[in-house]
């Protein structure tokens, strides 16, 4: 197992400056990038949540994509390809859109690479995986010779944290996003299929963006936070232990990496192998659903849906901010969300299963998750 992390400093997103830091991250951890990059193909996948700007601190920013493309391209990959399936739909037009507002389409002709447009995806056998034996992966990143795993670095209503695990998730094209949520309702279950999607994976390298991180009701209406740090490491897993050190969270406490551990493909943090200061902020972290399997045993099963109510967080629509765009009842993958376009949306809280897809997705940051008080006593 690889335990090497790097934690780079850096505060600004000016190109050439994340030149130097990437090489410096990359030289830190002996990785020769003429070696490493060259003859191959080489996929770089940002997280590209919505078509927002790079201001937004949503998505990875395309300035740092730049810098790395340059940096794989001067080193004489045979392809640089910089893509991700976004949460919306995984269609042509949408793309386009999802470039062009988050900067990707600038940094592309910058560096001169390209951005994928192939909507292909294998069906690809993962016998290995412990809740997931076939998965539905997008052609290009199935493709590519070596994955760069370029991450952000925030918090998720669900997840706590979404860095390098969590992004890959946006491997699986479009749609069958919500079929996993759907059939993996439980927290741990689907932690456990971002794990399983790690290890088929296996990117080569993931780097996280916390130049500018996010805070509070993440991943996209979360506080921009300021922290000017890179991390670069060879094993996924590696890198999200330190990124929850970094935020001031117990890694065990962080539902992917938990489940991590149970397949023993962690290094855990008293045996990284960490360059450069982990140091330790503070972070408003979402506590995330929980899970209440245990729970379950001590409850009548009758009074189960009303417990789930009252300790379970559940999404609250702020109908002043909504601007009725539809994309929530679009993705809710139970389908609990309904109504027409323009119009405010109409929402049957007692058939959702908490995913959040409706505050990840909402692109006016119109829903935030509330805890109600005995969840907040009892999950403290
Ligand atoms: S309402 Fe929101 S949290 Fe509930 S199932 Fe639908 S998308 Fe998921
Ligand atoms: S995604 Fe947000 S803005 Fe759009 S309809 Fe749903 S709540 Fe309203």
């Amino acid at each position: 197992m690889d335990n090497r992390v790097v934690v780079l400093d850096c505060d600004s997103y000016e190109v050439g400056q994340l030149k130097k830091v990437l090489q410096e991250g990359l030289n830190a951890l002996q990785l020769d990038p003429h070696l490493f990059f060259g003859g191959k193909k080489v996929v770089l996948k940002p997280n590209l949540l919505l078509p927002k700007k790079p201001e937004n601190g949503v998505t990875t920013h395309p300035n740092l994509m730049q810098a790395l493309a340059e940096i794989v391209r001067e080193n004489k990959a045979r392809e640089t390809v910089i893509g991700d399936t976004p949460g919306g739909p995984f269609n042509r037009p949408y793309l386009k859109a999802l470039y062009l507002a988050t900067g990707m389409e600038k940094a592309g002709q910058a560096a001169g690479v390209s951005l994928n447009y192939n909507l292909n995806e294998v069906d690809t056998p993962f016998p290995q995986g412990r809740v997931m034996k076939r998965i539905n992966i997008a052609a290009f990143i199935h493709e590519a010779d070596l994955l760069i795993n370029v991450a952000k670095l925030k918090t998720h209503g669900l997840t706590r944290i979404t860095g390098g695990v969590k992004n890959l998730f946006g491997a699986v094209p479009g749609v069958k996003k919500a079929e996993f949520h759907m059939n993996m309702s439980e927290v741990n279950d689907f932690a456990m299929l971002m794990v399983d999607l790690a290890r088929l994976l296996q990117p080569a390298l993931t780097i996280i963006d916390g130049v500018q991180a996010m805070e509070g009701n993440g991943p996209s209406s979360g506080t921009l936070k300021g922290l000017g740090k890179i991390i670069m490491a060879p094993n996924v897993f590696a890198a999200d232990v330190a990124m929850a050190r970094i935020m001031g969270l117990n890694p065990g406490e962080v539902p992917t990496i938990k489940m991590a551990e149970k397949v023993d493909c962690l290094a855990r943090l008293a045996d990284l192998d960490v360059v450069g200061e982990l140091g330790e902020e503070k972070f408003e972290v979402p506590g995330g659903k929980r899970e209440i399997k245990r729970l379950r045993n001590l409850i009548p099963k009758s009074w189960l849906p009303r417990f789930q109510t009252m300790v379970q967080p559940t999404p609250r629509f702020n109908w002043d901010l909504c601007t009725g765009c539809g994309m929530c009842a679009q993705h809710c993958p139970p389908a609990v969300i309904s109504g027409a376009p323009e119009k405010r949306p109409v929402i049957d809280l007692e058939g959702g299963i908490r995913c959040f897809c409706c505050q990840e997705l909402c692109p006016e940051k119109a829903v935030t998750l509330y805890r109600p008080l005995l969840g907040r006593i009892i999950f403290r």
